[in-house]
Order: structure tokens, then sequence, then C-alpha cells
């Protein structure tokens, strides 16, 4: 064997065994930390070397500093933010993605992580209900997906108006308005800021942050320049659906380009069960999600899906003399992201749809719900504890009488350690937000993790 790859060997085998280790040690562990980034970093840092470190021994020393700082996310009692586990086909694919090493920017160099991804894309659409003939672009996230759909919304609402914005920019071109629900995601006005669209204008939502539509009708009956209207899939607190077909057909009377962003909620279009509150979602024109939170599959991976692929090429293609580019065929990975060099991330989705089958991932979806309701129900019944949202999919927000109450009992909870859920507000309140997006989730788990609120609020008098 080449002292090469002996050292790939050496190093690869350590690395093996220490992740086997990290998962086997996922059901007793404490959920969170036990030493802070500011505590590491010296540990981490200091001067670097002079001379080289054999690469087992960086991977031993990598899994010894790292240990007391790493959150136990893959466990099945993580339930903060939304963050999902990893499914076993997901994570070795996303090995043999490193270990492969392609750049997969064009179909011609690298032919079998192009082939994975166009398999996955269809996948996805076929999955979720939506026009097969979508174009699909493996972002970084769900941020860069609600990117990649709004951009393609800001060059047809401008092209329909003669204005092109790939050659004159947003210079001199009619301003468009964004309309979002008040209770969208965040990450949708940093996409939008990315675009030079600048702030977005919010519509009024219902007591579970769906937008009215009534609204969104009134706020496109007040401009008469060019609109985009982001519709959300999955509310992260309530869990809530916007109502598609009605706001769609709103907006699209009004010439709006209609992206939705369902980092974690298109998933539910997904399961026979759940596909209802979306009726209609597959008359948008992009939509974004995640592969990272409700699929499992490990980070970074959101989906980009735009309905007119001819629009998604020509916003992020390009030609240049060096490339061997595909002409005639679907177009390269590269014209449907933002990024040019990158890993063969669909490959872990591929990977993850090919283990579930339509049957699993239905199973994975409705489970999640199921164990969120299961939460939801098994924490109504302790005294003091209100169930702030309709529990239609995998989020639960919780109180516990007061704000401080609600902060004292959450900061128990994270003390204890045999659970992680998100401190948040919602709707003028303080709140403990549950959000159940792994696989592994199981009724010990649940059962655990009631036991483990009822302890928090025993020690926090009411
Ligand atoms: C998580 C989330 C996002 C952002 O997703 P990232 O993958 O973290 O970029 C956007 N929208 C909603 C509704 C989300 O839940």
């Amino acid at each position: 064997m080449s002292a090469e790859l002996e050292a790939y060997r050496k190093a690869l085998e350590r690395a093996h065994e220490h992740s086997l280790a990290w998962l086997a040690s996922l059901a007793g562990r404490r959920i969170g930390p036990t030493a802070s980034a500011d505590e590491l970093v010296p540990q981490f840092g200091g001067a670097l070397q002079e001379g080289p470190t054999d690469p087992a021994a960086v991977v031993d020393e990598l899994v010894a500093l790292s240990a007391p700082g790493l959150m136990a996310m893959p466990s099945g009692r993580f339930f903060g933010w939304v963050i999902g586990g990893t499914l076993p086909a997901a994570l070795a694919a996303d090995w043999l993605v490193s270990a492969w090493d392609q750049n997969a920017v064009l179909r011609f160099a690298t032919p079998a992580a192009a082939a994975a991804e166009e398999a996955a894309g269809a996948w996805v659409l076929d999955l979720l209900g939506l026009p097969a003939a979508s174009g699909v672009g493996f972002t970084t996230d769900a941020t860069m997906a609600n990117f990649v759909g709004l951009a393609c919304g800001r060059r047809a609402v401008l092209e329909r108006l003669g204005h092109d914005v790939r050659t004159a920019g947003l210079g001199g071109a009619p301003r468009i308005t964004v309309l979002v629900g008040q209770e969208r995601h965040a990450s949708v006005d940093l996409a939008l800021r990315y675009l030079g669209l600048g702030q977005p204008t919010a519509v009024a939502a219902d007591s579970q942050g769906r937008i009215l539509p009534g609204a969104l009708a009134q706020a496109l009956e007040g401009i008469d320049g060019p609109a985009i209207v982001c519709l959300q899939a999955g509310n992260l607190h309530s869990g809530a659906f916007d109502p598609m077909r009605e706001a769609i057909a709103v907006a699209h009377r009004h010439g709006a380009w209609v992206h939705v962003d369902g980092a974690f909620g298109l998933w539910a279009a997904a399961s026979p069960l759940l596909r209802g509150r979306l009726d209609g979602l597959e008359t948008a024109d992009s939509w974004a999600t995640d592969a990272h939170k409700t699929l499992n599959v490990p980070y970074d991976c959101g989906i980009a899906m735009v309905a007119q692929p001819e629009v998604l090429r020509s916003e992020f293609g390009f030609s240049t003399s060096y490339f061997i580019q595909d002409d005639d065929g679907p177009g390269d990975p590269f014209e449907r992201v933002p990024e040019l060099s990158r890993r063969a991330r669909g490959v872990p989705v591929w990977a993850a749809l090919r283990s579930l089958g339509r049957a699993g991932t239905i199973a994975l979806v409705e489970g999640l719900a199921a164990n969120a309701r299961a939460l939801a129900g098994g924490l109504a019944r302790l005294e003091g504890v209100e169930v702030l949202n309709d529990v239609v999919f995998t989020q639960v927000c919780l109180a516990f009488g007061s704000d401080e109450r609600t902060r004292q009992v959450t900061r128990r909870l994270i003390e204890d350690g045999t659970v992680w859920m998100s401190g948040s507000s919602w709707q003028g309140r303080d709140i403990l937000r549950i959000s159940v997006s792994n696989w592994s989730t199981d009724d010990a788990d649940i059962a655990a993790s009631i036991d483990a609120v009822a302890r928090a609020l025993a020690a926090v008098p009411g």
C-alpha cells in the first residue's frame, strides 16, 4: 500500500470509529454541550505549530477537543429550532461525496453526480406534487433556495416590463414590491436584501400566522408596479400553512410572481393525510425547501424549484470558454444554483429517498407530525401547561403561565439535559417551542421528554 493510501486508511478508520461511537452515545447522553465556544477556542487555537501532525492523530485530537462542545442534534430528544437528524443512507452517501470529491458543476465532468441530482430532483418534484418539468437546484440551505426562487421572480416580473435585470441591473428598473406574510421567516428578508429588493411589505396573518388572502388582495390593489408574493408552507412557530390556492390565485390575478418558502413544511405535500393543507401548492411559480430539515440528510442541503426551468437557467447560467457545457440537454447543475464550485450535495438526497422509498418518505413526514401531536397531547395534560398553537404539523408552542415562569422552566429544562427545546416569543408571549424533525424520535423519547418538562415545571413554582 502506498504511503498516501495508508494515511487515508488510518485517518478514515479513526473517523469511522469515532463516528459510530458518537452515534452510539446519543441514546444516553446529555443533549446540550458542557463547554462554551469561548472556553474551547484557546484549546483549539494558539499559535499554529511549525511541523506536520499525523492525519490519524489529527482526527483523534479533533474528537477529544470537540467532545465537550458538541450538541446532540442528531438525538431523538433534540427538538430545538427546526433541525433534523441524519438517515443512515444519507450520512453514508455524504461521506462518499467527500471521498469522491466531485466538483458538481458540469454534466460532462461529473456525470454520476449530475445524474444522481437530476434523479433526486425529479423524485422530490413527484413526491411534493409539483410540476415535473420544473428546474431543480441543490443549494446550501433554504435561505439560498429562497434566494434562487426570488431571483427568478425578480427577473421574470421585470422582463415582462421590458427590463433585463441581467444586463441592466436594478438601476432604472421599476420598483418591485415584495409582499410577505407578517410571520415569514427572517431568512426571506435576508434573501431579498441580497437581491437588492430591500424590506418587504408585511401582510396581516391570522392567529396561526397564515397570511390573510383578503389582506393580500387589498395590498396588491394598491400597487401598480411589478410584484412578488412570498408565501409560507410551515410557520416556524405554529407549523401552519398559508392558504395556497386562494393566495396564489389572488397574486396571479395581479400578475405577481409567487414563491413559497417551505423550508420544512413543503414536505407535508408528500403525505396524503396532510396534502390537503397545501391544496393549490403546485400553482405557484417557485418553491424552496430544505433536505437537511424534514428529509433528514446532513447539512448543507436546500432545494430550489422553479416551474419554468428556462427562467432558472437564464438567471443563473452563463457560458465561458473553458467549460464544456451541456448546451443541448437539460443544462448543467451550476445553471440552477448561485455558486459554481460545490460538493455534490444532491447525492445524499438521492440516497435518502432510495432508502425510504415513497412509503418511507410518507411515513417519515407523518411520523414527525404524529410525534408532535403526541408531545402536545402529553404535555397538555400537565398542570400549568398551555399549548398555544393548533398542532397541524411538526411544531408545538407552549407557555407555562407568565412569561417569567415560561423562561424559568425553559432554563431548567435545558439544564436538566434530557431534551432540548428552544425558547422563543410568539404573538407577544414568551414560549417554549418544540420542533419534531428527527426521524429517530420514538415513543421512549416522547415519554422521557414529557417527564423532563414535568420535572422542570415542578422545580419552578407557578
Ligand atoms: C429554517 C427555515 C428557513 C431557513 O432555512 P436554512 O436552511 O436555515 O437557511 C427558512 N424558512 C423557514 C420557514 C425555516 O423554517
